[in-house]
């Protein structure tokens, strides 16, 4: 027999008590009651989330860890992930690009496109009859998944369709994604997006709720970990040079056991690793080319053209090229900027380092990845486009000044001068070099930009509020005809 399309991505329940210490008895009672109240209105029904990978990237992220609060909550929410041909993500890379305003592949959108798209789909939903019941709820993540609204809805199951991406201004390519989702999305009960400005006019007809994505400060990704681990790790995968000491490796899995970093990364350099002393630059992302790596690379060299340390270093890292699987790009990018790099002359070179991290045992990924942003003089993110970059919130969160560009939910995340430095235009490297010595000279300015992000992540991007938003949902589908209006709300994954 072969191998089900649709797998079942385990949730292991975490305890949302431990919210406590950040948000107090208050803050944790209201967020009680409120799960209290989902779980009577709920009344036996589950809430199903649907993606198409589920290991890297912000989507994949948030499901991992919020989810499991819910759990801890007593609400019965489940994730799912559909399979796909290699055409087939071709096809929604191509709309993901095209929903960022940008031409991808440049492949048409046309008919051929569609019966790729609706080959899969057909296949993954015939699998969601037998696990789905008729009066669950189902919440449908970004391009990939859009096509099983009209199965579910046939069905008479309340789908929604969650949106991550999005661009402020529209755009023809924007225009061609939205036509091609259309028919896929007239009978979801709602929307959820990022930003107000991301939603379609096609859209603006009083079934959007709009939710800001969050973090989980507990997760292995954001958990405490003090200078001297994240040391022995960088150090243990290669990233920084000989430190003297033997610390342990260790990090905090999800079910509360320790675990140890043994794994070891793979990586692009000429020359020894940075010496534990030297300031580094470090852009963690998905090898995509809207995170604009050519960029991060160039923008460094320039960067040290015009004054940065004479030591400082560039990691560039990313998850291993053969690991996502809905990213087909990801080899392609990589490629470019290894070419890229080899073009450098040798000084430059040898200050750069390219670093695939292993995604076998995602809590280990998450905890090299919270080493490398608690380990950075400076975090950057100089995406071309961003829906909203949690690589800005993560770093946000361990006190790092941030450079990033004003594109997306990053002008929502960052107030220029105070929580990090925004690029007002992503492509001026000159700008982005600037910022980058003026935060590397400038230790004064980058703790104050650190401990103000943190107390901005604090407030406004911390996650427990899965549970009145799931409220939120469950509610309107208890409503036949929705209020014409767009709600605000929390932190909807
Ligand atoms: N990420 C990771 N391992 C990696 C590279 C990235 O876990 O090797 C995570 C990163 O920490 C963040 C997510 O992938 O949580 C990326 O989310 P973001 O919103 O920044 O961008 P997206 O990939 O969704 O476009």
């Amino acid at each position: 027999m072969s191998k089900p399309l649709v797998q079942v991505v385990p949730i292991r329940p975490r305890p949302a008590e431990l919210f406590i210490q950040l948000l107090g008895e208050s803050g944790f009672s209201e967020a009680r009651e409120q799960a209290v109240r989902l779980t009577r209105r709920l009344n036996g029904r589950r809430i199903w989330n649907i993606n198409s990978t589920a290991a890297g990237g912000g989507v994949a992220e948030m499901l991992h860890t919020l989810l499991a609060y819910a759990r801890g909550f007593g609400v019965d929410t489940r994730w799912l992930v559909i399979s796909g041909s290699p055409e087939f993500f071709r096809v929604t890379k191509r709309l993901h690009n095209a929903l960022h305003g940008e031409r991808g592949d440049g492949s048409r959108l046309d008919g051929t496109a569609h019966e790729i798209y609706d080959e899969v789909t057909a296949a993954n939903a015939a699998e969601l009859e037998h696990v789905i019941d008729s009066d669950d709820i189902v919440i449908l993540h970004d391009p990939q998944t859009a096509g099983l609204i009209p199965y579910l809805s046939r069905r008479g199951i309340g789908a929604f369709w969650r949106c991550h991406i999005g661009m402020d201004e529209p755009s023809a390519e924007a225009s061609a994604a939205w036509k091609f989702l259309a028919p896929y999305l007239t009978e979801a009960r709602a929307f959820v997006f990022s930003r107000f400005a991301y939603l379609p006019d096609e859209l603006y007809h009083g079934r959007c709720l709009i939710s800001a994505p969050s973090i989980d400060p507990f997760s292995p990704k954001n958990q405490l970990m003090d200078d001297v681990t994240a040391r022995a790790i960088l150090r243990h995968i290669d990233v920084i040079a000989e430190t003297g000491n033997n610390a342990s490796r260790h990090f905090t899995r999800s079910d509360g056991s320790i675990a140890t970093v043994n794994r070891r990364a793979d990586i692009v350099r000429e020359g020894p690793p940075p010496a534990a002393s030297a300031p580094l630059v470090v852009q963690v992302s998905r090898w995509d080319r809207l995170k604009d790596p050519v960029g991060v690379l160039r923008g460094f060299c320039r960067a040290i053209s015009l004054g940065a340390p004479s030591d400082a270093a560039l990691v560039l890292a990313g998850p291993s090229v053969k690991a996502v699987a809905d990213d087909p790009e990801g080899g392609e990018v990589f490629e470019e900027v290894v070419q890229c790099w080899r073009a450098l002359p040798r000084e430059q070179r040898r200050r750069v380092h390219l670093v695939n991290l292993p995604m076998d045992d995602l809590q280990e990924n998450a905890a090299m990845v919270n080493a490398l942003q608690r380990y950075a003089t400076t975090v950057v993110q100089k995406s071309l486009r961003e829906g909203f970059g949690l690589t800005v919130t993560e770093a946000m969160w361990k006190g790092k000044p941030v450079i990033a560009s004003a594109v997306g939910g990053i002008q929502d995340q960052i107030e220029h001068g105070v929580s990090g430095l925004l690029l007002k235009r992503p492509a001026d490297l000159d700008a982005y070099a600037g910022s980058i010595v003026q935060v590397l000279n400038n230790p004064g300015l980058a703790a104050r930009l650190g401990e103000n992000a943190r107390r901005r992540v604090m407030k406004n991007y911390l996650g427990l509020r899965i549970v009145s938003n799931y409220d939120d949902l469950v509610e309107r589908l208890e409503h036949d005809q929705p209020e014409p209006h767009t709600d605000v709300v929390g932190d909807t994954v």
